[in-house]
């Protein structure tokens, strides 16, 4: 054995000893949609069901036929394509921002918007429960950077005072992807402008399910105030791969020519690109889905006794890893797939199943699997947000 090997096995018996080995086993031999083999799927992000909806499918198979398997370039030398520009103008309609910049992830969008908005004088503040990409994205940027309280405009208030006269760039979630919880928008967007900081705020989880679809910051009535950039990823609701960030057309300029993760990396796939392209017309022109997914979501948060979270996830907080383990694999064997999240990938630490709700799963295969959910949650140590057990 290397040195090497022997690191690896002491590594993984660590993770074995916590009880936090992941594995990336295949569940489901389909597309959450369900053949009759599979699970019933309340853990993937296909919000909307549009990954096997037919119109954003077959837009994918065109632009295979058309365009060929990949991009083939970065998007500064040859890879920028007429589905691109399809794919940021349908963003731009969808979202009512001004200009859009399609990224190969939304891991990338965000990596890349926060190292080109921030550089040389600057400083990143992110919400404490951010997620891992925009806490990726600021130690990327090699500028100081800090958290502040979860959503607490008062905190971030302070943070501000405190540096004065500095570029200040401000990271949050519009809808936190493991609790479900809503950002206070429109005070964190008056703060930031109180001390001239700029606003990052990830739609990921917004996108599709709040206002109508078009995401939190519409809603809210946010879209044009000065000094706010949205990021988003096209493999949640929208049922592709891929991310964008919106804003201004100086901030669109800015990127393509000082984003690493835009610059060096090959073009969103075309295939990708025209799927989402799709299906975001398609969440632009029916607010249904959107209500649907809501309304399911509000069903499992009713049957599980948990208050409802504001979008597709909902949370259920459990008390330890084990039990949160142990809960999951008891519903796999009930034909029920749910998230398990447990330390370092939860925000505070506490260990709990993550429920998602999708408009195309409803009535009595919805109030099955949630039945099942809260059965299993109760049997195996679900706890009530008030008292749970486990610390940051
Ligand atoms: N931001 C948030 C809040 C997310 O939940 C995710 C996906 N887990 C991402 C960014 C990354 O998006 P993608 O999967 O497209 O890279």
């Amino acid at each position: 054995m290397s040195a090497w090997d022997a690191w690896l096995a002491e590594r993984s018996h660590l993770r074995a000893e916590r009880g936090t080995e992941r594995f990336d086993a295949v569940l489901r031999v389909s597309g959450p949609g369900r053949a009759s083999r599979d699970p019933l799927d309340l853990a993937s992000n296909d919000y909307l069901g549009l990954s096997r909806d037919e119109r954003v499918v077959s837009a994918g198979k065109a632009a295979l036929d058309r365009y060929g398997a990949s991009a083939t370039a970065s998007r500064l030398v040859t890879g920028t394509l007429p589905v691109h520009r399809d794919l940021e103008a349908a963003l731009c309609r969808l979202t009512g921002q001004p200009s859009a910049l399609a990224f190969s992830t939304g891991y990338a969008a965000n990596l890349g918007v926060l190292t080109a908005l921030s550089g040389w004088g600057a400083e990143i503040l992110l919400d404490a429960h951010a997620h891992a990409s925009l806490h990726d994205a600021a130690r990327m940027s090699r500028v100081p950077h800090a958290t502040f309280a979860h959503n607490d405009p008062a905190a971030l208030d302070a943070e501000l005072a405190a540096r004065p006269n500095r570029r200040v760039v401000v990271a949050v979630e519009s809808i936190y992807s493991v609790l479900g919880d809503p950002a206070p928008l429109r005070a964190l967007v008056d703060v930031c402008h109180r001390h001239g900081a700029l606003l990052v705020v990830d739609e990921a989880h917004g996108i599709g399910v709040a206002g109508h679809g078009r995401g939190l910051v519409h809603e809210l009535d946010l879209v044009g105030s000065r000094d706010l950039v949205v990021t988003l990823t096209l493999s949640k609701a929208l049922g592709s791969q891929g991310g964008a960030v919106l804003g201004s057309t100086a901030v669109r300029n800015h990127l393509v020519n000082t984003a690493r993760s835009f610059i060096f990396d090959t073009g969103l796939a075309p295939a990708s690109a025209a799927a989402a392209c799709a299906a975001a017309d398609i969440v632009a022109s029916d607010a249904t889905l959107a209500a649907a997914v809501r309304a399911n979501a509000r069903t499992i948060a009713d049957i599980c006794g948990i208050e409802p979270a504001a979008g597709a996830v909902q949370s259920l907080p459990m008390s330890s890893p084990e039990s949160a383990v142990a809960a999951a694999l008891d519903l796999r064997a009930q034909g029920v797939l749910v998230g398990c999240f447990r330390p370092p990938s939860v925000p505070d630490g506490v260990s709990r199943l993550r429920v998602t709700a999708r408009a195309d799963l409803a009535g009595e295969d919805l109030y099955q699997a949630a039945r099942l959910v809260a059965h299993a949650a109760a049997a195996h140590g679900a706890v009530s947000g008030a008292d749970t057990v486990e610390g940051p």
